[in-house]
């Protein structure tokens, strides 16, 4: 059975014509990057052509992309890597962060940071107010995502890094969801460091970058040849550094088509869903535009998530990276939303192949499970 995908926020299917910018330096054109013959050099002007295609998708310079594994390694070389340069005080960081923000956060702990939870309202936006309540502290790293993966709520990230800046705090965001749906401009976020992920936005896993404001000061957490301006060792990965440059020129092409296209969809799944009795999270903040995330009360979301995969729909229970845990998704609880309802909680995320036949098709299919398990939560009462 082929499954209807519905899951674009946890990743992407690789876009064919970044799989065929790729396949050339997969195979005759493997040359190292750093080495001075003729294959290395081919490498390292692949690598340094996808440098330029990052950079003119988010508005930099090429010199500000410091490519590297992914989004989780970008969010832990800014906030390592800032820790490592800046005397300890206050690290800032919203309440519903992606645990590759918040766990290197928490472990700052025992560096002697203090670590400052910054609070968001039911309507899942950061509470300004907080924030500024925060700085009050002498506070020398901040980071708050740009869209939230389960909710897709967008955050006011140069309301907060005007305020950071006041405080003389580095501040920084994970742009990772928001990449390739809305418009990610460095300068207008006015922060100073960002996190962006090739496989979001149709690119390869394990390839991402942090751009920086090359006036901070980072320590590199992997040691090593030097590569990438010394901020990340290792032999680059020039596939995959080529498929994000391609991925990006990509992005850049199609987002304000395929973003008005998309957010026709999510309306169209939203009215459905309102006429099934969701409770849709977040629905009254700016969100980017292919995601909803919604239950129904007394339906527990992962048995939802197993009956729609069984019926071919690939849809996520709470955060894709937090599957292990039967937790209540921590964002909804920091929205304030009662554990019970949180344990409901499902999340489509639209995307390029999404169409609304597709949609028709799940919400008839939603319509009839949510049907029966209400039906056998009724009996177990
Ligand atoms: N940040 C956010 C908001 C994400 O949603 C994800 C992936 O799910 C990441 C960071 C991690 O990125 P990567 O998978 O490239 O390590």
């Amino acid at each position: 059975m082929t499954h209807v995908y519905l899951d674009h926020n946890a990743t992407t299917a690789l876009d064919e014509r970044v799989l065929q910018a790729m396949l050339p330096y997969m195979r005759a054109q493997y040359g190292n990057a750093s080495s001075r013959h003729e294959l290395g050099t081919q490498a390292r002007k692949a690598v340094n052509t996808a440098r330029e295609q990052v950079a003119a998708l988010v508005n930099v310079q090429p010199t500000q992309v410091i490519f590297m594994s992914g989004g989780t390694e970008a969010n832990n070389l800014f906030i390592k890597g800032a820790a490592g340069y800046l005397r300890p005080t206050q690290i800032a960081v919203s309440a519903i962060e992606h645990p590759c923000v918040a766990k290197p956060a928490q472990d700052l702990a025992r560096a002697g940071w203090k670590v400052r939870k910054l609070a968001v309202g039911s309507d899942g936006r950061v509470d300004l107010n907080d924030v500024t309540a925060a700085f009050a502290e002498p506070t020398g790293i901040v980071s708050v995502m740009l869209a939230n993966n389960e909710t897709g709520v967008i955050q006011d990230i140069a309301a907060i890094a005007e305020r950071a800046r006041a405080a003389r705090a580095w501040v920084h965001t994970d742009a990772v969801q928001a990449l390739g749906k809305i418009e990610v401009d460095f300068a207008e976020l006015n922060v100073h460091a960002m996190t962006v992920s090739a496989h979001k936005i149709y690119g390869p896993k394990g390839a991402g970058a942090l751009i920086i404001d090359k006036r901070i000061e980072l320590k590199p957490i992997i040691a090593g040849g030097g590569h990438e301006q010394g901020m990340r060792s290792g032999t680059e990965n020039v596939p995959a550094i080529v498929g994000f440059g391609a991925a990006a020129e990509l992005a850049a092409e199609r987002r304000v088509e395929s973003g008005q296209r998309i957010a026709a969809l999510r309306e169209q799944l939203e009215e459905g869903l309102h006429e099934l009795g969701a409770i849709i999270f977040g629905g009254r903040a700016p969100r980017i535009p292919n995601t909803s995330y919604f239950a129904f009360p007394h339906i527990d979301g992962e048995t939802l998530v197993i009956e729609l995969d069984k019926l071919g729909y690939a849809v996520a229970a709470g955060a894709a990276c937090s599957s292990t845990s039967t937790e209540p998704s921590a964002t909804l609880i920091a929205m304030g939303v009662e554990p019970e309802l949180a344990r409901g909680a499902v999340r489509l995320s639209l995307g390029a192949t999404s169409t609304a036949a597709e949609i028709d098709g799940f919400l008839q299919t939603l319509g009839s499970v949510v049907k029966r398990l209400k039906g056998l939560s009724a009996m177990a009462v």
